[in-house]
C-alpha cells in the first residue's frame, strides 16, 4: 500500500517560508493498493495538487474519495478537483451522512454561485455520492471501517485494510476523557482508557501498521482548547501506544505552528513513546512526503454492521432533563435547529414519567437534580419492566469527567456522556452520532 501526503495542515491552509517543509495544504492522503485501487483521503486545498497530478497521467481515473467531515479544511479542494471535470472519469465519494445529513446536498452548497463560479451539476465525471454511517463495507480488495470521531461536526474515520496491511485516517478527534493527566510527561503506555468511547477508540486503531492522527495541539494548547475537537498530539501517541500500532503520523497540524514547532512537538512525542517503553515509530507528516507500507501483521478489525445509512429521517424526540432552564433553552434550541422534536423536564421524578410516555430516541439527563439524579433514573429505565424503555439511550450530561464518576455511570447504563461546558455545535454531532449509531447494539457493550 503506497501513501502519498497532499495536505497535511489542520483549519486553515498556511502556505509561507515557515512551512515549507511540513506543508501548507490543508487534508488530503493519497492511497494505493497493489491492485490498483485509489482511494483519497480527504479533499483539502492538497487535493490541488493531487489532481493535476492525476490529470497529467491521462489515462482515464476511477477514484474514490472519502471525506470525514465537511469542515472547510476537509472540501475546499474539492471543486479544484480537475479529475471530477473529466468525462472519462468516474468518482464514488463518502462522507457522514444520515438524519437529513446529505453529502451531494452539501457540496452543492459549497459551489452554490454566491461562492463559486461552477455548479455541481456542471461537473463532467459519473459522480456516486454515499452517505456513511458507523460500519464497514468492500471497495475491490479494499475492506473499509468506519468510525465515528468525538468532533463538533457529524465526523467518520476511516480504517483501510488491503495488502496485509490496516492505515488508519483519524483526522478531527478529540478525546473523551483524557486517561492520563494533562501533566504526565511519561504517557499511558499500555494502561486502557476509562471512557469507552476512547476504547472504542483505540479498537479502530489496533495493530495498525500506520495511523494518520489529527495532532493539532500540544498539551499546554489543549488546556485553553478543551472541546475544539482535535488531539493534543501527545495523546495521540498514548492512542496509537495503546493500540499497538507500529506508526504514528502527526497530521492536521496547527496552522500558526512553523516547521521548527512542529520539529519540537515530534521530539516531545518521540521522548514519550521511550519513557513509556513502547516501539510506536512517530513521524510529522510532511506534504509530498511517500510512504510505502509493506505486508504486516494484517490485524483485521471485527465485522461491525454494513456502512451505508438509511435513507429517509423521521422525526425524532429527544427528552432533555435538567433542572437548569438555561441548559433546557441551549439544548432545545441546537436540537430544535436539525429538525428534533424536544420535550422537557425539571428534576428526575418527571424525567421517569415522560420517558415511560414517550419512549424518546434519545435522553439526555443531568446528573445532579432534585429528586432522583441522573443516575437513578438511568438505573429505574434499565429495571423497566418494557424492554423498549429498558433498551433508551441515555446521555448523563455531568460537569464531573473523572474516570471514576465515569465508571460508575457506565456500570448503571449509561450511554455516553456530555461533559458540561459544551458547545452547540458539539451537542448537535454527538446527537447525531448516538441516534444513528442507537441501533448496532453499542449499549451492551
Ligand atoms: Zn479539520
Ligand atoms: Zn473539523
Amino acid at each position: 500500500m503506497l501513501v502519498r501526503f497532499w495536505g497535511t495542515r489542520g483549519s486553515l491552509a498556511k502556505p509561507g517560508p515557515g512551512t515549507l517543509r511540513y506543508g501548507g495544504n490543508t487534508s488530503c492522503v493519497e492511497i494505493r493498493t497493489a491492485s490498483g485501487a485509489l482511494i483519497v483521503l480527504d479533499c483539502g486545498t492538497g487535493a490541488h495538487g493531487l489532481g493535476q497530478a492525476l490529470s497529467a497521467e491521462g489515462a482515464p481515473v476511477r477514484g474514490h474519495l472519502m471525506i470525514t467531515h465537511t469542515h472547510w479544511d476537509h472540501i475546499q479542494g474539492f471543486p479544484f478537483f480537475a479529475p471530477l471535470f473529466q468525462r472519462a472519469n468516474e468518482w464514488d465519494i463518502y462522507a457522514p451522512g444520515g438524519l437529513g445529513l446529505q453529502l451531494e446536498r452539501t457540496l452543492a452548497g459549497q459551489m452554490e454561485y454566491t461562492y463559486f463560479p461552477v455548479t455541481l451539476q456542471q461537473l463532467g465525471a459519473v459522480i456516486r455520492y454515499h452517505d456513511l454511517v458507523e460500519g464497514s463495507f468492500m471497495l475491490d480488495d479494499v475492506r473499509v471501517v468506519t468510525k465515528y470521531l468525538n468532533h463538533p461536526a457529524l465526523a467518520l474515520g476511516y480504517r483501510l485494510e488491503a495488502d496485509s496491511v490496516a492505515l488508519v485516517y483519524s483526522s478531527d478527534h478529540e478525546p473523551h476523557v483524557p486517561w492520563v493527566s494533562m501533566d504526565s510527561v511519561a504517557g499511558a503506555g499500555d494502561a486502557p482508557p476509562a471512557h469507552r468511547e476512547d476504547l472504542r477508540h483505540v479498537e479502530f486503531l489496533a495493530g495498525a501498521d500506520l495511523v494518520i492522527h489529527d495532532a493539532q495541539y500540544d498539551l499546554a494548547e489543549y488546556r485553553e482548547k478543551v472541546g475544539w475537537g482535535h488531539t493534543p498530539a501527545e495523546y495521540a501517541v498514548d492512542y496509537a501506544l495503546a493500540a499497538r500500532a507500529r506508526r504514528l503520523a502527526l497530521y492536521h497540524h496547527e496552522p500558526v505552528r512553523d516547521d521548527a514547532g512542529v520539529d519540537a512537538l515530534l521530539e516531545s512525542c518521540r521522548r514519550r513513546v521511550v519513557s513509556a517503553g513502547g516501539q510506536l515509530e512517530v513521524f510529522a507528516a510532511a506534504e509530498g512526503q511517500v510512504i510505502e507500507l509493506a505486508e504486516g501483521a494484517g490485524a483485521t478489525m471485527a465485522a461491525t454492521r454494513p456502512a451505508a445509512a438509511p435513507s429517509g429521517a423521521s422525526p425524532e424526540t429527544i427528552l432533555v432533563a435538567d433542572d437548569d432552564p438555561t441548559i433546557v433553552m441551549l439544548l432545545r434550541a441546537s436540537l430544535e435547529s436539525d429538525g428534533f422534536r424536544v420535550v422537557t423536564a425539571g428534576d428526575g421524578k418527571a424525567a421517569l414519567d415522560v420517558a415511560r410516555a414517550e419512549r424518546p430516541a434519545l435522553l439526555l439527563l443531568d446528573w445532579q437534580m432534585p429528586g432522583i439524579s441522573g443516575v437513578e433514573v438511568t438505573r429505574a429505565l434499565r429495571d423497566d419492566t418494557d424492554p423498549a424503555v429498558r433498551a433508551l439511550p441515555v446521555v448523563l450530561i455531568t460537569a464531573q469527567s473523572g474516570a471514576e464518576n465515569t465508571a460508575a455511570g457506565f456500570a448503571a447504563g449509561v450511554t455516553d456522556y456530555l461533559t458540561k461546558p459544551f458547545r452547540p455545535a458539539h451537542v448537535r454531532a454527538r446527537v447525531r452520532t448516538w441516534l444513528l449509531r442507537r441501533d448496532d447494539g453499542a449499549a451492551e457493550r
